[in-house]
């Protein structure tokens, strides 16, 4: 869609096309006029590098296992009530999923469970080693098919508009780099995670946690900022740009780490914090820039077919799984912390919700479990967009404002102090921590 078709006016603006924003706007009533913004590509968002799979309530008999595992994981930080509301609410959201088209393995119909580490038992739906891109681009093409939502690629968010504490709408930069003021009754910042504040990510480096940013220059509530979750294995490369992720579910498999001398030296199934201090101690030891994954141990399933997506990667990069190790490295991956949100997903602002990796309702607590993410920014972003359904009531905006967009016409300076401003916080918020 293009810019030409961009209004001034909308019911509910959605910031991010990944899963927690297609997810909302799947869940809008018709009637509703959606604005749908991304700063990249269609496919440009961390929703579609997930690999692993989705976690599931199972069976009701593994409801005390899950809740536990997840807390477990998060050092019991977690807020308690917003894990059980995404554990209860997995079932619908996966049936919801297979009935927008998403397949998960299966065998004789049935629906197939893997495990990542520091579950206590299979629970993960999976599409080979590609969940995210199967579940994102299904999504994506019903969110095309909706007459009410307009969609703009390589737009973004450059501030939100405010009225005192209540949410307007929102400043955007096109893809021609011209600034818009756009109205709407509710605004949902579904704007993934920080991995492009950092060197070494696996995520897009797009995402620069532009909400947290926004949040810091308008006061609204953030949490735990320095939770920053540190993937344990990831493609070591001298490389610059996005680092590729040796999923989890290859430990989950069987896969070892080895040392410099191929001796395993650690449990490969610790929750991924422990991992990676393990994995940084181990480098430091053999000094050496990475330690080895070693996937010659999986013997319950065929590499190539459980595995396509690592195979071809790694091939590319001039490694064959199947016969040597993979030097792997800790890289940042994933944002517990955020913008602070009840269990509905509001802000502290009126009229602004946050869901997905940009939000913090609790549920990771200091530390995720491996493929709570995907679910919970689906259930939470669902719980968003019926909640303004719940509480609509027809109020007056002026639309008329004028604004001074100076501040944004040196958008490199503004993005840079934006990410300084974000890179900052954290920093303080660890310092704090250790005080
Ligand atoms: C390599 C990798 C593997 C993963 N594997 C798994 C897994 O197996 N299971 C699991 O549960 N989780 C996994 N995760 C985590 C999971 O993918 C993410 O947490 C989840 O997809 C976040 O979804 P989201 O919708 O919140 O954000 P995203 O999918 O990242 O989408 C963010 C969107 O916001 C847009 N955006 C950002 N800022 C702006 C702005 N200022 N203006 C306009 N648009 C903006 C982006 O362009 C993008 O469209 C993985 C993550 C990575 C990186």
């Amino acid at each position: 869609m293009q810019t030409e078709e961009l209004g001034n006016q909308y019911d509910v603006i959605i910031v991010g096309n990944g899963v927690a924003g297609c997810f909302g706007a799947l869940h809008l009533p018709a009637d509703k006029k959606i604005l749908m913004i991304t700063k990249g590509e269609l496919e440009e968002s961390d929703s579609h590098l997930a690999q692993g799979g989705i976690c599931v309530l199972k069976t009701e008999d593994d409801y005390d296992s899950f809740f536990e595992d997840t807390l477990k994981a998060g050092h019991y930080e977690n807020r308690k009530e917003s894990v059980d509301i995404m554990i209860h609410s997995s079932r619908e959201v996966i049936n919801e999923l297979i009935d927008y088209g998403v397949e998960f393995a299966r065998e004789d119909g049935e629906l197939l469970y893997t495990r990542e580490a520091a579950h206590s038992t299979n629970r993960i739906l999976y599409h080979d080693d590609v969940t995210g891109k199967e579940i994102t681009t299904k999504l994506l093409a019903q969110v095309k098919k909706l007459d009410n939502v307009t969609m703009l690629t390589n737009t973004t968010m450059v501030d939100i508009i405010c009225n005192g504490n209540c949410c307007d709408g929102i400043i955007l930069r096109d893809a021609n780099g011209v600034f818009h003021s756009v109205y709407a009754h509710d605004v949902l910042w579904a704007c993934g995670g920080i991995g492009g504040v950092y060197d070494n990510s696996t995520n897009f480096p797009h995402l620069t946690g532009d909400a947290l940013a926004l949040s810091l220059r308008h006061d609204i509530e953030l949490e735990h900022i320095n939770y920053v979750q540190i993937h344990p294995t990831t493609l070591y490369s001298t490389k610059k740009g996005r680092r590729f992720l040796i999923s989890e579910s290859v430990r989950g498999e069987g896969a070892i780490l080895l040392d410099k001398n191929g001796e395993r030296f650690v449990n490969e199934l610790l929750p991924r914090d422990l991992l990676t201090n393990e994995i940084k101690k181990q480098m430091k030891k053999d000094g050496m820039p990475y330690v080895r994954l070693s996937m010659s141990t999986i013997k319950d399933c065929d590499i190539k077919t459980r595995f396509p997506n690592i195979y071809k990667h790694c091939l590319e990069e001039g490694i064959d799984v199947t016969k040597e190790p993979i030097p792997v490295v800790p890289s940042q991956h994933y944002f517990m912390g955020g913008v602070h949100v009840n269990q509905v997903s509001k802000t502290t602002m009126e009229h602004l919700y946050a869901a997905g990796e940009t939000s913090c309702n609790g549920v990771h607590g200091a530390n995720r479990l491996a493929s709570n993410s995907l679910l919970e920014s689906l259930v939470f972003a669902k719980r968003a967009v019926l909640d303004m359904v719940e509480n609509w009531q027809e109020r007056e905006i002026d639309t008329e404002r004028e604004f001074d967009m100076s501040p944004y016409e040196n958008y490199k300076r503004y993005e840079a102090e934006n990410i300084k401003m974000v890179w900052d916080a954290i920093e303080e918020a660890n310092k704090e921590n250790k005080k």
